[in-house]
């Protein structure tokens, strides 16, 4: 019997989206190449190429290798993507990686934001807390993550500082948002326009980075709605993959946060909670194949910040799922992630508070 040739998909960037992406890969059957630098973490499990992600001719020239293109970060120049086969489309990406088209497309979507204003002097940070209001963030409009990027703004007098904390750049202004809850909704949609989602997740962040994810988070209403949302935003976008969205829970309301267009950090527990990981059906999306089953059973991750703890210690606990990114340790780095069923409750306390999780 003669083999078809396997698939290739190519990942620009190789951090540990990319090496999860791979790993999902190997399980699949499907060839995962990475595109960065030398030391990425991804590198442990694909073959790396190395790619200056800012080259539009680099970037090309590694997607003639491969048969459909993904990407792990949305922060790479939408023209350097144009003209790739590429999945999510090169729009999609171009809305998601600035927050002033994301927030207005939010809008076009009927889809409830924070008060905003765009932000391009500091002139228009003065006018700009007269509509939102304080306390209000000032976010750039490009390459923020993590946090980055942002500047906290509670008395009029702090303008100045916070213009020149994200070092002048156009912004927006967000109001704070008085929430309920953090959560987020993950949807994957393939060639064909299948559409599966997953649970909605509950979200803890300390200085704008995720410390853990709850699944599910259980409410009467918000995840249908969160669902019609999400299918409006991948028909709007003709979207192909894994779409992340994150919401402000107020009341029975959701407000859009922001949306990566990618797998997502809320999204790792589905390695262990559900019948087919967002990696997984990421892959399956973008090669054109059905997509896998959704299904979940109620688990928590916490993630590993800066470091990652002795495996000694985690070894102990026979439930937890152990994921070490491999990368070198770094005050404020996503070096890897914990997962446990739920049920689990003495484990998650335990490791919640070594972790460091705890507001
Ligand atoms: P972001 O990078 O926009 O996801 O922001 C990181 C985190 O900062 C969010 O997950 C929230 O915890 C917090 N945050 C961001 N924007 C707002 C807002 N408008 N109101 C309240 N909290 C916010």
């Amino acid at each position: 019997m003669s083999q078809s040739p396997r698939s290739r998909i190519g990942v620009l960037g190789a951090g540990q989206l990319a090496l999860m992406l791979a790993q999902a890969g190997q399980q699949l059957g499907v060839d995962v190449i990475c595109a960065g630098s030398p030391g990425d973490c991804a590198a442990q499990v694909a073959p790396l190429a190395e790619v200056d992600l800012s080259s539009a001719a680099e970037v090309a020239a590694f997607a003639q290798r491969v048969d459909v293109v993904t990407l792990e970060s949305e922060n790479i120049d939408a023209a350097v993507l144009r003209g790739l086969n590429l999945s999510p489309n090169a729009n999609a990406v171009a809305i998601a990686q600035d927050r002033l088209l994301e927030k207005r497309f939010f809008q076009q979507c009927g889809i409830g934001v924070a008060p905003f204003a765009p932000v391009d002097t500091l002139a228009d940070l003065e006018r700009a807390i007269e509509s939102t209001g304080l306390p209000a963030i000032l976010k750039t409009r490009r390459m923020g993550y993590d946090g980055k990027g942002q500047a906290r703004i509670h008395r009029r007098e702090d303008a100045a500082a916070a213009w020149t904390e994200v070092g002048g750049v156009p912004c927006i202004l967000e109001g704070m948002v008085r929430f309920d809850a953090e959560v987020s909704l993950l949807a994957a949609r393939s060639r064909s326009g299948e559409i599966v989602f997953y649970p909605l997740i509950q979200n803890v962040h300390r200085d704008g980075i995720l410390r853990r994810s709850d699944a599910p988070f259980v409410h009467p209403g918000l995840q249908a709605l969160a669902e019609r949302y999400l299918h409006d935003l991948l028909v709007r976008l003709e979207y192909v993959g894994v779409l992340a969205v994150e919401f402000f829970v107020l009341g029975d309301t959701l407000l859009a946060n922001e949306m990566a267009p990618r797998v997502h950090n809320s999204g790792h527990w589905t390695i262990e909670g559900a019948a087919t990981s967002q990696f997984s059906n990421h892959l399956l999306a973008i090669l054109g194949r059905d997509l896998g089953s959704t299904a979940s059973r109620p688990t928590v991750m916490l993630n590993c910040i800066g470091a990652m703890p002795p495996v000694a210690e985690t070894a102990l606990y026979p439930s937890l799922a152990r994921h070490d990114y491999g990368k070198q340790p770094r005050p404020g780095r996503k070096v890897g992630h914990l997962t446990f069923a739920a049920s689990d409750t003495a484990a998650i306390a335990h490791w919640q508070q070594k972790l460091n999780v705890d507001e």
